[in-house]
């Protein structure tokens, strides 16, 4: 008898046939004599459809009543697998975020998971009932609804294995996998057998959002189990494994590409210490959350420009600070372009091989893509390019590694 976690991504349970075929996925379970719980999200496209509500009643709406909106798409899918899983003979019943409780920060719309208090929950698994808890929301101390941030589903159900102890964390998707890359825009992406968790998190960080950020770092932190496979067939999926298991070893594991980018460049600034703290200073206080960072000297060695890139939905708040610092920070002008994605290539090869960025560089150039900025950590090299050309560069470097080759 095992213990086990399993997640339902959105189109998983896009209507109502999914969530009965979800509840015969948690049956073959427990009838197997598993304790399971179930994380699911909202129907597919119904998050968003809650947060273009939220846009339009007020674009500068409180992010409390932003939460409490967007967090009810859950509410909807806990009831309905709760009572599928009723008419299948299952003993089941919904959890939302308060009622566990998840015990998050107030960081509202991307809130951090403090604790989980899961003791009730483990004692009616070991009855025999299978707990539907609601992904992607929690309650802060002042007693409010959070949620996690979007994909937020994927952190609820892996720290909710940590909080069980379980023996494993299946999240069922609509891919059967991780893959090379996106097998959305690259149809010769290759599945992996397993990926490590530092690549994984360094994936998922890029762009690739079959995981979320949050919940590969919380897997790694406690040591989850986690599987990624479809919820539309029983292909084995990808085990997120630590490096020692890992049995591949290729030049790079995977690419990201992340679309909605936008490069900010401060021209002339005063070449002086102080100015970037300054600067960045100022960001951080206004909640920009900045991605890479290039200083570059002029010809006349006294000024310099500041190039940093920022997800395009942050880019006019970007703006409005830099504009706003002028006076203190004295520059010539901003250059802003919100048509930018970011392409990475991760992989733990990285660490020991050499010319994998020449190889990078170069295959790009080939094709006449022109790199505006580089970036490189030890086993990930990033590049902002034009958006325009995301598709071509993914599939030119998934074909220069030879990524579909196992
Ligand atoms: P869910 O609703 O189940 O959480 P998501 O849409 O959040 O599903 O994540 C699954 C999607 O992630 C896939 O449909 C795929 O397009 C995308 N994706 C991006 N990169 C990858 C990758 N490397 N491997 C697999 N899927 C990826
Ligand atoms: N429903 C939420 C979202 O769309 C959480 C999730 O799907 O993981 O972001
Ligand atoms: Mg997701």
């Amino acid at each position: 008898m095992a213990r086990i976690v399993q997640k339902f991504g959105g189109t998983s349970v896009g209507d109502l046939d999914r969530i009965r075929n979800v509840a015969q996925r948690v049956k073959a379970e427990v009838d197997a004599g598993n304790e399971v719980a179930v994380v699911v999200s909202a129907m597919s496209g119904t998050t968003n459809q809650l947060v273009e509500w939220a846009r339009d009643i007020g674009p500068l709406h409180d992010a409390r009543e932003y939460d409490t909106i967007v967090a009810t798409g859950e509410q909807v899918t806990v009831g309905l697998l709760a009572i599928a899983l009723q008419n299948s003979g299952i003993d089941a019943r919904s959890w939302l975020g308060w009622q566990v409780p998840f015990k998050t920060d107030s960081t509202h719309s991307s809130a951090r998971i403090e604790e989980i208090q899961a003791e009730e929950i483990a004692k009616r698994l070991s009855n025999g009932q299978v707990a539907v808890v609601a992904g992607f929301q929690g309650v802060s101390d002042e007693g409010r609804i959070t949620t996690l941030g979007r994909g937020g589903s994927d952190t609820s159900a892996v720290a909710l294995a940590a909080a069980l102890n379980a023996d494993r964390c299946d999240i069922y998707t609509d891919v059967d996998g991780v893959y090379t890359t996106d097998p959305r825009i690259m149809p010769k992406a290759r599945k992996l057998d397993q990926i490590t968790f530092e690549e994984m998190l360094e994936m998922a960080s890029a762009g690739a959002k079959v995981l979320q950020t949050r919940s590969v770092a919380m897997g790694m932190r406690h040591n989850v189990k986690i599987q990624v496979r479809s919820s539309f067939n029983d292909e084995p999926g990808t085990m997120v494994v630590d490096e020692d298991n890992q049995m591949e070893q290729q030049k790079i594991s995977g690419i990201a590409y992340s679309a909605d980018e936008a490069r900010i460049t401060i021209v002339g600034l005063q070449d002086k210490p102080g100015v970037a703290a300054g600067i960045f200073k100022a960001l951080a206080d206004a909640h920009v959350n900045i991605d890479m960072i290039v200083q570059s000297g002029s010809a006349s060695h006294d000024t310099t420009d500041i190039t940093f890139s920022v997800s395009a939905s942050d880019a006019q708040k970007a703006n409005a600070v830099i504009e706003g610092l002028k006076s203190d920070l004295p520059y010539e002008h901003i250059v802003s372009d919100t048509n930018i994605a970011k392409i990475s290539i991760i992989g733990t090869a990285m660490r020991t091989q050499a010319g994998i960025a020449n190889m990078m560089f170069s295959s790009l150039s080939d094709k006449g893509v022109n790199l505006q900025v580089i970036s490189t950590s030890e086993i990930k090299i990033s590049v902002l390019i034009d958006s325009a050309y995301t598709e071509l560069a993914v599939r030119t470097l998934h074909d220069a590694f030879e990524l579909h080759l196992a």
